[in-house]
């Protein structure tokens, strides 16, 4: 599997206080470990990886006006508090995608380190951080997208046709996710549903997007970048659910959400291998995000996956319970570009739901019912384009007669 997006990694420039440079470094601080960044066709991803989770509570990122006499382009800065970076990155990195000029990295006071993103357009951005490893990451947007293929002849969701799936079996590796009744791994259940679902896909005609295809350890940063970076349209994480009460069962469907139930943030922590008291941050970063297209779409997406999944799974067992469709703040759906979402299969803890789940043939069932869904999807969004393409949507019939010329 490829990751497509174009990565930068290591480093920086100093020049920020040039009067620390020969100061010795204070005891007690954190370690920048490295500075990577993403580009993608709405957006540039910074990643500060660090040596400690650090706290951004009180810290802001702040936007500076162009100065044209120092010849300072715009840009945005942070103050990461108890971390040393010295003079490890002196040279900064050099991105130069549209959106960003580069990135610095320098110690601005003894105990504070100081992120620099040099800015070449700008229209909004989100911070937020990830745990083990500790990193801040911050999403660069440029102009709103218009009606209109960018530069990489890439629609706004409501304007494309639903080609490409991303499928994403959770966790894997040395993480193995929820462990259940008779032995189950969540990770082996999740990638061999998965596997099916891709198959059931490309038979429907999509072109199809793992994140994994085998029993490695994926980390969130890297799972959402191979997504994005893959051109999807469609975002589908696979999960089992687990629960200490072990009459708990049924199957239930996520989309991202700031706003949540209790349970669904208990779900939401441990997929995100996050203690739900951490998920603070991520919620933060949610509520100032714009609700954009995407998210509407989502909730369409579920909504048609879960009728699927639903009336097939009661065919198999009608006391089944149907959990509903959901919203919670799951790091894995933190993506702008692709509706999204996420399948919780059922409880590996309950033994009718774990003894489903071990049978290659209700995961076949699984598999296809999830693929009906998106291709209900797909075809919903199809109906959208056509009705969206009279000559009152002027801007929109434009958009729909190119993505047509570009059909096979
Ligand atoms: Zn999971």
């Amino acid at each position: 599997m490829k990751v497509a997006g174009r990565i930068r990694s290591s480093l920086l420039l100093l020049g920020l206080m040039p009067f620390l440079l020969g100061v010795e470094r204070p005891p007690g601080l954190g370690d920048v470990r490295d500075v990577r960044t993403w580009s993608y066709e709405g957006y540039t991803r910074v990643v500060l990886e660090l040596s400690h989770e650090v706290d951004l509570s009180k810290a802001k990122l702040v936007r500076l006006a162009a100065n044209r006499h120092a010849g300072r382009p715009e840009r945005l800065y942070l103050d990461v508090p108890g971390v040393w970076v010295g003079r490890r990155y002196e040279d900064g990195v050099e991105v130069g995608d549209g959106l960003l000029a580069g990135v610095r990295v320098g110690q601005n006071t003894l105990r504070n380190s100081r992120l620099v993103i040099d800015l070449e357009r700008y229209d909004h951005h989100r911070l937020f951080t990830l745990p083990s490893p500790a990193r801040i990451v911050v999403d660069v947007y440029g102009d709103p997208v218009e009606a209109a293929p960018d530069s990489s002849g890439r629609l706004p969701a409501s304007l494309r046709r639903v080609r490409t799936v991303v499928v994403d079996p959770g966790h894997g590796g040395r993480d193995p996710g929820a462990t259940g009744l008779y032995g189950l791994r969540e990770k082996d259940v999740n990638l061999s549903i998965a596997k099916g679902l891709a198959k059931r896909l490309e038979e429907r005609g999509f072109r199809v997007v793992l994140t994994r295809d085998d029993d490695r350890t994926l980390d969130l940063e890297e799972r959402t970048a191979i997504a994005e970076s893959s051109g999807g349209d469609v975002f589908i994480s696979i999960h089992a659910n687990a629960s200490s009460r072990a009459k708990t069962r049924g199957i239930e469907i996520y989309t991202l959400d700031e706003n949540h139930e209790r349970h669904s943030l208990d779900v939401a922590s441990r997929e995100n291998g996050v203690p739900a008291s951490k998920l603070d941050p991520l919620q933060r970063a949610l509520a100032r995000l714009r609700v954009d297209e995407v998210g509407s779409h989502s909730t369409k997406l579920a909504g048609l996956v879960h009728e699927q999944v639903i009336a097939s799974a009661k065919k198999r067992d009608r006391s089944l319970p149907d959990l509903g469709v959901k919203k919670g703040p799951f790091y894995v759906l933190f993506m702008s570009s692709m509706s999204s979402v996420l399948v919780e299969t059922g409880f590996l803890t309950n033994k009718k739901d774990a003894k489903l789940l071990k049978s290659v043939k209700f995961q076949r069932e699984l598999a296809e019912s999830i693929a009906a869904g998106v291709a209900d999807y797909r075809r919903q969004m199809e109906q959208g384009l056509l009705s969206s393409a009279e000559p009152s949507a002027r801007g929109a019939d434009r958009a729909a007669a190119r993505i047509g010329s570009r059909a096979p």
